[in-house]
């Protein structure tokens, strides 16, 4: 009898247990990609547009070894019970999701299926450890990162990685299967995603290749460079994990056994990989994650509602530099360097005082990375009303953050032609530099590029004292 073998945020075939279990000892397997109702995350555009890519990779991939994915949409449910009446399957294989929507919906599909007498089973993948596998001595969940990564550290048993397998048989009874048309993931007009195309591969193999890039020639100065925005510095394995091109436990052994990597840098790539999973842990715990303040304190902050500001944001067009490339960077790339989602974060709520979760929402509709734990937790983190939280008075200045970081201005020029021609030494502060100077260059402000939506010194103060009042 064959299985049904249900794909989630695990589009790979290398390191899936679902994928294995299910095709074990030759046994015939339906893959069945199914497109829910909440758009399986519930995705936003850019990621869309991946999931458009990833899948046609993995139907590839699969026909190669000779099995067939059926694409449908609509409740999981029905559609797994009314395939394996057709298929004659009696059982059902997939690996688990860790996002609220996704636990209730395997929760319900699991309890329903095996009411129904089929053997059912989840597996684990998505992320290194359960999110409630680790509890503090008082048995609660970890709120603060270090002792998390204390205790993850100390254990550090994550399970080696599977070896694909090298044939699937398929049933004798195919199911009827939609098309990736009939998806309409990405219409492609206009065609927004062009500057995504030139940079990406998405799909196991761009996983894979990039994994071995990062491991030959970059993870060596990962801990001194990740932090400068100009250079080709962290892994970009984050829109892989995003949808489960690759696994987090074959990043980790990989890079964990690669002989020309560094302590250091090792242990500082494997930490931030372990941020994902604390972001995982937090989201278990508080299902809310993306909606509701950690700290209640901040329900109770009086959020500006300046929609020109945020416009202005989500454009780029600041008039701060630094800010303003990130925020060209995502929509040009999907991607954003880390450093820069910081200070792109913190300006949109401490300089402009908007809401944090509005943020959150941009990012999460415009990242191929988007990723409903890590983006949740990270907004929290720079809002300050997180769980392991910068403090809220720590507000970050654009101009120093620029120039500390993109000292020679490479990145605010890549993402920002109309300043291309601008020193260094102004690059960072266009509205400081002299007339003659910026005529030189050819930037005429308020024209070619935006003056400063707000004067950052004030602004820092106004969000100081809107924090005072709510700190009592
Ligand atoms: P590397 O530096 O190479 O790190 C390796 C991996 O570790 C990453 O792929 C990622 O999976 C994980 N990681 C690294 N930093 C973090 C972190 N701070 N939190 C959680 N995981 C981390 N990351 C997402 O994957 N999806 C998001 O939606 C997301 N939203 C963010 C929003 C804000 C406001 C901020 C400040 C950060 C956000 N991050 C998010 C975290 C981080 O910016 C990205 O994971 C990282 O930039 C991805 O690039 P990389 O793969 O080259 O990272």
């Amino acid at each position: 009898k064959p299985a049904i073998y249900w794909l989630r945020k695990d589009l790979r075939i290398a390191d899936n247990r679902a994928l294995s279990a299910a095709s074990e000892n030759g046994r015939a397997v339906v893959p069945v990609y199914i497109r829910e109702d909440d758009g399986n995350g519930p995705l936003g555009g850019a990621q869309e547009w991946w999931l458009e890519q990833s899948l046609k990779q993995l139907m590839a991939r699969f026909e190669k070894l000779g099995s067939r994915i059926i694409l449908k949409s609509g409740d999981p449910l029905q559609i797994l019970k009314t395939i394996a009446e057709e298929t004659g399957a009696e059982a059902v294989f997939w690996n688990r999701r860790y996002d609220p929507k996704g636990i209730e919906t395997d929760k319900k599909v699991k309890a329903a299926l095996r009411d129904e007498g089929f053997k059912v089973e989840s597996f684990a993948g998505q992320i290194l450890h359960e999110p409630s596998h680790f509890k503090t001595k008082t048995g609660g969940p970890y709120k603060v990162y270090t002792p998390f990564w204390k205790a993850f550290s100390a254990e550090a048993h994550v399970p080696a990685p599977l070896d694909p397998p090298e044939k699937l048989n398929s049933p004798s009874r195919q199911p009827e299967s939609e098309t990736l048309e009939d998806f309409r993931l990405y219409t492609g007009k206009p065609d927004w995603a062009a500057g995504f195309r030139e940079l990406w591969t998405p799909g196991e193999n761009g996983a894979q290749e990039r994994l071995q890039h990062f491991i030959d020639e970059i993870a060596n100065r990962y801990a001194g460079e990740r932090d400068h925005p100009s250079v080709d510095a962290t892994s970009l394995m984050s829109p892989f994990l995003a949808l489960g091109e690759i696994s987090p436990a074959t990043i980790w052994h990989a890079v964990s056994e690669a002989k020309n990597i560094d302590d250091t840098n090792r242990k500082k790539f494997l930490q931030e990989l372990v941020w994902r999973d604390f972001s995982y842990h937090l989201l278990f715990h508080a299902p809310d994650l993306a909606t509701k303040n950690w700290n209640g304190r901040f329900d109770d902050f009086e959020w500006s509602t300046d929609e020109d500001a945020y416009r202005a944001w989500t454009k780029g067009q600041t008039g701060y530099p630094i800010v303003d490339a990130g925020m060209r960077q995502l929509w040009r790339d999907g991607w954003m360097h880390n450093r820069v989602r910081m200070i792109a974060a913190s300006f949109l709520i401490k300089d402009l005082m908007i809401d944090w979760r509005r943020g959150e929402e941009w990012f999460r509709d415009t990242l191929v990375d988007a990723d409903p734990a890590s983006n949740a937790a990270s907004w929290q983190w720079v809002a300050g009303c997180g769980a392991d939280a910068a403090p809220f008075f720590r507000i970050f200045n654009p101009m120093l953050q620029g120039s500390k970081f993109d000292p020679d201005g490479d990145y605010v020029r890549r993402y920002i032609p109309e300043l291309a021609r601008l020193p260094a030494k102004h690059i960072h502060a266009p509205f400081e530099a002299p007339h003659a100077v910026l005529k030189e260059a050819g930037v005429e402000l308020g024209k070619t590029y935006p003056r400063p939506l707000v004067d950052h010194k004030q602004a820092r103060n106004r969000a100081l004292q809107a924090f005072e009042a709510i700190k009592g």
